[in-house]
């Protein structure tokens, strides 16, 4: 069986597998070469790079081989899933990997936001020392609201509970056990009235509308911090620019962008908004697990 990894593996998992026989290429393709190298693979692992739309799913179904996608990763919206399913090709992914090294970057840039951590040092290697201009505030006593209350918003959540914040909790599916004096369900509106932090975690499917837009940043407190490490499309990136101008919002902190790569200068380049190139799950001990999961689904397979 030869498996294609064409946005790395882990090499403990490389090994295993090969240990169990498969063959794995490490090796990243353009489009154009995909359509073709896909051909001869049995399975295709990816993260984010790669893309696989319909011209790819096509070219693999011609080839005959492909029988297995797996996202290395939480969100499958980098493939045409439903299409690739369609045509016999089974998609699959590994949710629970990553869950930890997304919540704490999401903590990091609440930290990053409100103390401007991010800024302070880009200005810093400038050769400035520009004291007075990052005043900042401090999470302690505040109230973090969480949109998306699953895997990543609830250790997000117990991690800000250890820091002294309060937390308010949005989804669309409530499980009460996990309220209790520190944490508490609420209604959208709730959230935005109430936070001082509000961070998304909602898997941001394709063509759903944006969370944060004009509309609700209207309805948030004044100075609120928005966090998103979730998709980018959750958060309508001009009306955050225009918020962060006129003062509504104090600061922001981004993981996930409309496009990616980005090319919005005027978000990447403001100075209160701390910004990351979609590096959530990029820990060691998160693409040690991701290896271990997909060794895992991939021996289950094709047992
Ligand atoms: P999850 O499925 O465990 O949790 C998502 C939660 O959102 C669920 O509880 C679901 O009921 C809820 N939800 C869905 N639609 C909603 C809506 N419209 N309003 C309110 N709640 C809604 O997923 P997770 O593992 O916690 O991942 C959350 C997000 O993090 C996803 O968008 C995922 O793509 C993103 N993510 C980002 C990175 C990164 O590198 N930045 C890495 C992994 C995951």
């Amino acid at each position: 069986m030869r498996i294609l990894a064409s946005d790395g593996m882990d090499k403990s998992a490389i090994a295993q597998l090969e240990a169990k026989g498969f063959e794995v290429v490490k090796q990243f393709y353009e489009v154009e070469d995909l359509k073709q190298k896909v051909k001869e693979f049995d399975c295709l692992v990816v993260r984010s790079a790669t893309k696989v739309r319909v011209p790819v799913i096509d070219s693999a179904v011609e080839g005959g081989r492909l029988k297995l996608i797996i996202r290395a990763g939480v969100g499958i919206d980098n493939i045409d899933y439903e299409y690739a399913e369609s045509k016999g090709i089974k998609v699959t992914n590994t949710p629970k990997s990553s869950s930890a090294s997304v919540a704490e970057l999401a903590l990091a840039l609440m930290f990053s936001a409100a103390r401007f951590v991010n800024i302070a040092g880009h200005t810093m290697r400038e050769g400035k020392w520009e004291k007075s201009a990052y005043n900042g505030i401090e999470l302690r006593g505040k109230t973090l609201g969480i949109v998306g209350f699953g895997r990543i918003g609830q250790m997000l959540g117990n991690m800000a509970v250890a820091l002294g914040m309060k937390v308010l909790a949005y989804d669309l599916v409530k499980v009460p056990e996990l309220e209790n004096e520190n944490v508490k369900y609420v209604s959208m509106d709730e959230i935005f009235a109430n936070s001082d932090f509000i961070s998304l975690h909602t898997p941001g499917a394709k063509g759903s509308a944006a969370i944060v837009n004009a509309e609700t940043i209207a309805k948030m407190k004044d100075g609120v911090i928005i966090i998103n490490t979730s998709r980018g499309n959750t958060v309508d990136e001009a009306a955050l620019i225009a918020a962060l101008d006129s003062g509504k919002v104090f600061a922001a902190g981004v993981d996930v962008y409309a496009e990616e790569p980005c090319k919005n200068t005027a978000l990447l380049s403001h100075p209160k908004v701390a910004c990351t190139p979609h590096i959530g799950a990029s820990t060691a001990e998160a693409q040690k697990r991701i290896g271990e999961e997909l060794v895992e689904i991939i021996t289950n397979f094709f047992k």
